[in-house]
């Protein structure tokens, strides 16, 4: 008997079923109804499909799988942060967050099992890469934490940041697919601009993102302007040190013309020094951009420190008085484990 080995369905683009049916011997309008079931109702299920015959189901069944995520446990915060860990179709685990502010709810989203890139302060560093996630469960993070809006708090979500686990610029064509069906009429139908890809900086990426024309926000991970120190804490920066990433940067603006948001943690000791503050005012002159300095989310015992409010206040005020719009970011959803840098499946 000939085996069939069923495929991820979600992995066929739309000409792809519609050839798939037509082989099969069925109309190609059923790949729309497929496809609409997929990425606009989130089917889990061949048997919610029920504008199919159970024939058509059934052979459907027979070819393919829906590897669908599953919320596998939620946690949530005293702020109203709500934390998934999400299981994925082999078992393996990532996060996301729901963030909710008077505004806006952002959903923070995972690219990758891990992150290869060993950034010193980061509990995601921790877990070795173990493979990207396919756009579709990217996709389908953003889904969950769309349902959960509506019914955790009765309002849409406005926003959505790659800010979750792994380096989404390592897994860009992914990325890539996912946001295009986040943003697609036959998808979320969300705009582009309240989409935000954080990255550490890869430069070559960031000039494919500017050829490639991408129409989201680009955030980089800065946290120290001199090479030594950023390559101290952030490893990638030995390979691509801080001239190659301004100069994609440039690259970037003159491409896409839209500010680039610098999110930078003080520490105490390690770039808490007025030095240190002028080497990222001269490198936000580089090109039109806006500063977030995030509060540290410790993720261990001490290594790594606050710096002091007054040395916060003296970036800031830096930074405002040369026009750099800078923002003080307190963290969101710190008891559950959920703020930025925490999310290493502590629990599970
Ligand atoms: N790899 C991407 C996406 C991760 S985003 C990137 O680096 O941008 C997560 C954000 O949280 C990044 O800005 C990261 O530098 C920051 N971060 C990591 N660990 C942190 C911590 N312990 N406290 C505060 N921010 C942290």
């Amino acid at each position: 008997m000939e085996t069939i080995v069923r495929r991820d369905i979600r992995k066929l683009k739309l000409e792809e079923l519609k050839a798939f049916f037509v082989d099969q011997g069925e109309k190609p309008f059923r790949a729309h109804q497929v496809h609409e079931w997929l990425w606009q109702k989130s089917a889990k299920d061949f048997d919610q499909m029920s504008n199919l015959s159970l024939e058509t189901r059934l052979m459907l069944k027979q070819h393919f799988v829906i590897n669908h995520i599953q919320v596998d446990h939620m946690q949530q915060s005293a702020d109203g942060t709500i934390k998934n860990a999400v299981k994925l179709h082999d078992g393996l685990i990532v996060e996301s967050v729901l963030i909710p502010t008077e505004k806006r709810i952002t959903a923070c989203v995972s690219s990758q099992v891990g992150c290869s890139l060993d950034c010193k302060f980061c509990a995601t560093a921790r877990l070795k890469r173990m493979r990207n996630l396919n756009a579709d469960e990217i996709y389908d993070q953003v889904v969950a934490i769309q349902q959960q809006a509506e019914l955790f708090f009765n309002r849409p979500l406005t926003n959505v940041v790659f800010m979750g686990m792994g380096e989404p610029l390592l897994n860009y064509t992914n990325v890539l697919e996912a946001i295009e069906k986040i943003t697609s009429q036959k998808g979320l139908n969300m705009a582009s601009k309240r989409i935000t890809v954080s990255t550490v900086g890869i430069a070559k990426m960031i000039q494919k993102m500017a050829d490639d024309e991408v129409k989201f926000n680009l955030a980089v991970s800065l946290h120290a302007a001199l090479n030594e120190t950023r390559s101290s804490i952030m490893p990638i920066n030995d390979t691509n040190p801080l001239e190659e990433l301004g100069e994609a940067l440039e690259y970037w603006y003159q491409k896409r013309r839209r500010k680039v948001t610098y999110e930078y943690v003080v520490w105490k000791g390690i770039n808490d020094s007025p030095e240190q503050a002028n080497a990222l005012l001269k490198f936000c002159l580089r090109v039109p951009s806006k500063v977030n300095l995030i509060e540290y989310n410790p993720i261990d015992a001490g290594l790594f420190q606050q710096a002091s409010d007054s040395a916060i206040a003296m970036y800031q005020h830096l930074l405002e008085s040369n026009g750099i719009v800078t923002r003080i970011r307190k963290s969101r959803g710190k008891d559950i484990d959920a703020a930025c840098g925490q999310l290493a499946n502590k629990f599970i």
